[in-house]
């Protein structure tokens, strides 16, 4: 965990953007200047995508709280899954649809990219 950093994701989108490539997923942009500054938004298809750390935003699958400052843990990922649901729902307010992944997800890139592609065939 020890170079997990709390800002700009790259490993994630990049490995994300891999698999929109590689199983021809298209549309999307990144850098949408939106609330919660979505990793990659189909702006046709008013989809946005969030991939979430799992250290960071606490997978449920994934994360055990570190033994030292368990506190600060406890309150660091309430806050932050807090402000998730957050964004999620001001999004959602100006119809955009939320697809949130979790960080591990992306090692199945099949499952992935079959996700995602369903969420653009079942345009709003
Ligand atoms: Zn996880």
């Amino acid at each position: 965990m020890r170079s997990v950093r709390s800002h700009g994701n790259r490993s994630t989108e990049l490995a994300l953007r891999t698999i929109f490539r590689s199983h021809h997923v298209t549309g999307w942009r990144r850098h949408i200047p939106l609330t919660g500054k979505p990793d990659f938004a189909f702006a046709t298809a008013r989809l946005v995508v969030f991939v979430d750390g799992c250290f960071w935003h606490g997978c449920p699958q994934c994360y055990r709280n570190p033994k030292a400052n368990k506190k600060f843990w406890v309150e660091k990922h309430r806050y932050n899954r807090a402000r998730d649901v957050t964004v999620s729902r001001v999004l959602r307010g100006s119809g955009w649809r939320v697809l949130r992944l979790w960080e591990n997800e992306l090692r199945d890139a099949d499952a992935v990219a079959q996700k995602v592609k369903q969420k653009l065939n079942q345009r709003a």
